[in-house]
């Protein structure tokens, strides 16, 4: 088998060098304010049906009840569509898609809703915002 980053190296082949660089910065600032808060969970079977990505060879799906734990420790606010609780999700500013430079994308942990909302604010500033205060 050959060295992970060599299988990464071949698999960033396949993408323009601005897209593999912006895919980077945007894993960077995911490690470094954790995958956890944007609802990522590794496991280690390869998951069936449904998405995933793979990460140190690791597999990373998608954990909204972790979402919820994280949302403990911050007071996250009621969707205005159904009144379950919103999530924030990091947005690479780098990519040329986003000309506008939104930071965060709020969505909804009710897989039924469609609510989203861009902001300006980086997930940083959101959590000092939402961080429950000690008590
Ligand atoms: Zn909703």
């Amino acid at each position: 088998m050959k060295p992970y980053y060599l299988q990464i190296a071949h698999m960033l082949s396949a993408y323009h060098p601005d897209d593999v660089i912006a895919g980077i910065q945007a894993w960077l600032e995911g490690v470094e304010i954790g995958m956890h808060r944007q609802g990522w969970k590794p496991v280690i079977e390869k998951p069936i049906n449904r998405e995933y990505f793979e990460l140190g060879g690791l597999y990373y799906i998608e954990d909204k009840s972790h979402i919820k734990s994280h949302h403990e420790m911050f007071v996250m606010p009621p969707c205005p569509q159904c009144g379950e609780t919103l999530y924030l999700q990091y947005i690479c500013t780098k990519d040329k898609t986003n000309k506008v430079g939104w930071q965060s994308l709020w969505l909804c942990t009710n897989d039924d809703c469609s609510y989203k909302e861009y902001s300006l604010k980086s997930l940083n500033e959101w959590y000092k915002e939402l961080k429950k205060k000690e008590a």
